[in-house]
């Protein structure tokens, strides 16, 4: 695999990043881009970190090695083979492959950004970094990171973006759209749950003109932390000189992310985004991530507080939801454990029958 020509363009509204690559990924020479909306062109430094971050794991798939024909930070360079090595001992379809480059070493941007979707976890990580952010020298989220990864258009997608506008407007953040092509080239050979951390630290390096610290937001706890493509032992890994990525909210199960959620006054609730079942910015109240939340909810005694869900939770549609993944099941088997431990047993033995029904036998978390 070859990466080459890395360019930065202007485009009608903003600027785009983009490289050729040479590989079985790309028969029809398409390039990998990052286009950002808004912005200034320093934001985006023509430099190779971006794609080495997001082909890593499509040449491991493919068995080819990677030489990148523009320079590469010095510290993502020496934490790839420890980013390669956590991928073949997680992924045994990994194969390990030489990587090249030239290496210099630069600065960032001095700005914060948080990916954000409006999911509980992102929003926890928001809500928790307002929180410290009268503490004596933090550096708080200046820009909240939306990727288009699934290259979203049309009426629904506006309307998340308008959810998206909303929250950044109500905190004071900078909301930043960047749409990407990684996903749709990359995803024959990366499966998105091992990939999708390498997609986001793809695109927070894209942006490393602009963005000293990214954060990425867990959606697993320090207490059960499978295989996973965003990870504590992964996310910092992909951190330069200059742009330091930080995963983030892992001391914290999804009740408990709630629970901060419905917190006193906090208005988090009436934007909270978390289906991607149906259209985007739409909850339909009936897949795992929406009764899912819906359980957090009633275990935060917020039940009803939500108005992108429905207000009840009905525990024959928790018996009965299909959970075809494997993180999906594990947030399930750590909310049985959560509503264990506060008394709920109707809810954990709902959610223990639901995965039963799932084809799990595992049934606890930890
Ligand atoms: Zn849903």
């Amino acid at each position: 695999m070859i990466i080459d020509d890395v360019v930065r363009d202007r485009t009608p509204d903003g600027w785009r990043l983009s490289a050729a690559v040479d590989s079985a990924l790309t028969p029809g020479g398409q390039r990998l881009h990052f286009t950002v909306h808004g912005g200034e062109p320093e934001w985006m430094p023509p430099v190779g970190d971006a794609f080495l971050a997001a082909l890593m794991m499509p040449a491991m798939a493919l068995k080819e090695d990677v030489h990148v024909h523009a320079p590469v930070s010095r510290r993502l360079f020496r934490s790839a083979s420890t980013i390669t090595d956590l991928y073949t001992a997680w992924w045994p379809h990994l194969h390990p492959v030489d990587l090249r480059a030239p290496v210099a070493t630069r600065g960032g941007g001095d700005a914060v950004g948080l990916f954000f979707t409006a999911g509980v976890d992102s929003f926890y990580s928001l809500l928790k970094d307002i929180g410290r952010s009268a503490a004596p020298d933090w550096e708080p989220v200046t820009h909240l990171l939306f990727a288009n990864f699934e290259r979203k258009a049309g009426s629904r997608y506006e309307h998340l973006l308008e959810r998206l506008r909303h929250v950044a407007a109500r905190t004071g953040k900078q909301l930043l759209v960047i749409d990407t092509n990684v996903r749709s080239t990359c995803e024959p050979t990366a499966f998105w749950p091992e990939y999708h951390g390498a997609a986001l630290a793809s695109v927070a390096l894209s942006l490393q003109g602009l963005l000293g610290r990214c954060l990425i937001a867990s959606s697993d706890q320090y207490r059960y932390l499978p295989p996973l493509g965003s990870h504590p032992l992964l996310d910092h890994l992909f951190s330069t000189e200059g742009l330091e990525i930080v995963h983030d909210g892992a001391e914290a199960t999804r009740a408990e992310k709630v629970i901060r959620m419905a917190g006193d006054g906090d208005p988090a609730l009436d934007d909270l985004c978390v289906c991607w079942k149906s259209e985007p910015g739409h909850n339909c109240g009936q897949c795992q991530k929406c009764l899912g939340t819906m359980v957090a909810l009633e275990l935060a005694g917020a039940s009803g507080r939500c108005p992108t869900l429905p207000a009840a939770l009905d525990l024959e549609l928790v018996r009965a939801v299909p959970m075809p993944d494997e993180p999906g099941r594990d947030t399930m088997r750590s909310l049985a454990q959560d509503a264990e431990n506060r008394g709920r047993q109707d809810i954990a033995d709902a959610l223990r029958e639901g995965l039963r029904r799932a084809g799990d036998h595992r049934q606890v978390a930890g």
